[in-house]
């Protein structure tokens, strides 16, 4: 490193390694680099080895970080390699999104305000409180996969109610998202636990939430964040009695506090002053072009989630190409997205997908070219 490089990197090596110890603490018993390293990951769901291309390549981009499936995980030769990178490694872990425990079990599917089971294209929700022995199991099994494949940290993904939210743009209406579980399980529960009572001449399942939507949307609001602040809880816990010092992230849905109507809450039940204590960051899915918001929306976003938890360690995630929208994602708009996300209070950059990225040349360019942290986090 040059003389001049090192002067223009003192002030922000000193503010990146605060950002760092402030989000990542144990790291610093990693050694000097680990210590202050930000966040700059991808995503990414397969691989095929060898895997020595990848690394190289990532070693080439300056990316420190690999959100990443079980089978992932739980390749011997992948951990190896990420170990000797100092690679943090975060395991992906879907909680209520599962069509293939739907499938075996139709009963625990989450039910919308018709009555219907939950369900739109590949979005298949297992309800929160009847999938009881559903939420146990993947408890269960994240134990043996933390004991198996020793991540870094849990990233808790559809950790919600039911939404297709990534098809929801800005014009959409609050009355026009989903709205679940109306199954008698959760039912029976919400009148319990809020001293609500349905009236007994309401039978059907459309008439009962139409009630409650109508009657008691405040209280049916906190109902649903409680269901997720309890699921996080009992997550968080059985993946720290295994590894004291596993972190825990959250995959959040990208909706600042007053975005249509509050949803984030009333609909997917993330309430992220609640949740905020529970988990070490909280990683809004900040995917701009897929939702028809700008780059500059990334940025909101994050502070908007800071803001409301008065600080909370915040992990954007941006996507690198197109997804549910027919527009290619340009270069350039990549690149201020990426701007957009790594402002502060932003702990990072989470880029989804690597797949995305591996496929295009100009956008590993400009992740590769990126002054500031990047640069000094090897
Ligand atoms: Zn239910």
């Amino acid at each position: 490193m040059d003389k001049d490089a090192n002067k223009r990197g003192a002030v922000p090596a000193a503010a990146l390694m605060a950002l760092a110890l402030a989000l990542f603490p144990a790291c610093g018993r990693g050694g000097r680099d680990a210590a202050w390293r930000p966040v700059i990951g991808v995503k990414i769901y397969e691989a095929a080895p060898p895997f020595d291309g990848l690394f190289r390549q990532w070693r080439d981009l300056g990316i420190n970080t690999a959100f990443v499936s079980e089978d992932l995980l739980t390749n011997a030769d992948f951990r190896a390699l990420a170990r000797a990178d100092h690679l943090r490694i975060f395991l992906i872990y879907p909680v209520f999104q599962s069509p293939e425990a739907i499938k075996e079990s139709p009963e625990i599917a989450a039910v919308t305000a018709s009555g219907a089971p939950a369900r739109e294209e590949w979005v298949e929700f297992v309800c929160p409180t009847k999938g009881d022995d559903y939420l146990e199991r993947r408890i269960e099994h994240l134990r043996s996969l933390i004991a198996a494949g020793d991540p870094d940290v849990v990233s808790l993904d559809f950790i919600r109610f039911f939404v297709f939210w990534e098809k929801v743009a800005p014009d959409r209406t609050p009355g026009s998202l989903p709205q679940t579980c109306f199954c008698p399980s959760c039912l029976g529960l919400f009148e319990r636990g809020y001293d609500v009572h349905i009236p007994a001449g309401l039978t059907g399942t459309a008439d009962k939430a139409k009630w409650i939507l109508e009657n008691h949307a405040a209280a049916w609001a906190d109902w649903k964040c409680d269901k997720i602040v309890n699921a996080v809880t009992r997550l968080a816990k059985a993946a720290r009695e295994v590894k004291p010092s596993v972190r825990i992230n959250l995959h959040a849905v990208p909706w600042r506090r007053g975005d249509f109507g509050g949803a984030i809450r009333s609909v997917a039940g993330q309430d992220f002053v609640r949740l905020a204590p529970l988990v070490d960051t909280i990683s809004p899915m900040t995917y701009h072009h897929m939702v028809r918001q700008t780059p500059a929306w990334v940025h909101d976003v994050v502070a908007d989630i800071s803001a409301q938890t008065q600080g909370a360690a915040v992990l954007p995630s941006i996507q690198v190409s197109k997804a549910y929208v027919e527009d290619e994602l340009p270069p350039d708009e990549f690149r201020a997205a990426l701007e957009q996300a790594l402002r502060p209070p932003s702990k990072g950059v989470v880029l989804w997908s690597w797949d995305a990225l591996s496929k295009s040349p100009e956008k590993m360019a400009i992740l590769k070219s990126l002054d500031g942290l990047k640069n000094k986090a090897r």
